[in-house]
């Protein structure tokens, strides 16, 4: 516990020090406390300590703990890819979605998407990097999908995500700016777009100063992962 409490501490140190350092205004990055893995009394003392978004990657594990934990007021981001058989739970249970990449799933979810609830937020991934076997979809192709979306009558886009290449940081940085040369432009044209969802445990900061507005971390905060190879 105390443990998480200096973790948390020290990640939102980290996220004040990169919004300082460029220039940008205190609280303009989100934290989103990425639980995949993890057992449910992590999360729960993630959420005593004030942490309110969680991230989960797998379908029934988050379904599973989103609905575990339905009595807090969590807002859960579904951040893995999604198959389209696994949509309607993802529609059902969560709030947002990072992994977008084609109409399908998109047409899915909105016509999944319970009535009684506000349209799912959702966000286009992007293949940045241009990695052959990587989920997303290329830079060019984001205006075409955002024009589709946009059409969902259940899907509310919110903006766009990456996951860039390991990489060194100067490619690193050129994928990272390129996402936010595209995020303006998408912003220009849709007045809902406010996220840009960049930066992991590693690359955080760098991710601050090309203008991540969400950072998707784990390990600085749960700790190392076990088991699974691609957890
Ligand atoms: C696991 C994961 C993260 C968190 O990564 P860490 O390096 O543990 O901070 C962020 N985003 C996505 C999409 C992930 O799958």
């Amino acid at each position: 516990m105390t443990d998480f409490s200096q973790r948390l501490k020290l990640v939102q140190q980290q996220i004040a020090d990169a919004e300082a350092q460029a220039n940008r205004a205190p609280q303009s990055v989100q934290l989103l406390a990425v639980s995949k893995t993890k057992p449910i009394p992590d999360i729960e003392a993630f959420y005593q300590l004030g942490q309110r978004a969680f991230g989960e990657n797998y379908v029934q594990e988050g379904v599973e703990k989103a609905q575990t934990l339905a009595h807090l007021n969590i807002t859960w981001h579904f951040i893995g890819p999604l198959q389209s058989n696994k949509t309607k739970a993802v529609a059902e249970h969560f709030h947002w979605l990072h992994t977008v990449d084609r109409l399908k799933i998109a047409q899915r979810l909105s016509e999944q998407r319970p009535s009684h609830l506000p349209p799912l937020n959702v966000l286009i991934q992007i293949n940045v990097s241009q990695e052959a076997s990587k989920a997303g979809v290329a830079l060019n192709d984001v205006d075409t999908l955002a024009d589709q979306i946009s059409a969902l009558p259940n899907l509310q886009l919110r903006g766009l995500m990456c996951i860039p290449a390991q990489q060194d940081a100067i490619a690193l940085k050129q994928d990272f700016k390129a996402m936010q040369q595209s995020f303006h432009g998408l912003q220009s044209r849709y007045s809902q777009v406010d996220t840009l969802s960049m930066g992991m445990s590693g690359d955080l900061s760098l991710a601050v100063e090309c203008g991540s507005t969400l950072v998707r971390i784990g390990t600085a905060l749960f700790g190392a992962r076990e088991g699974r190879a691609n957890g």
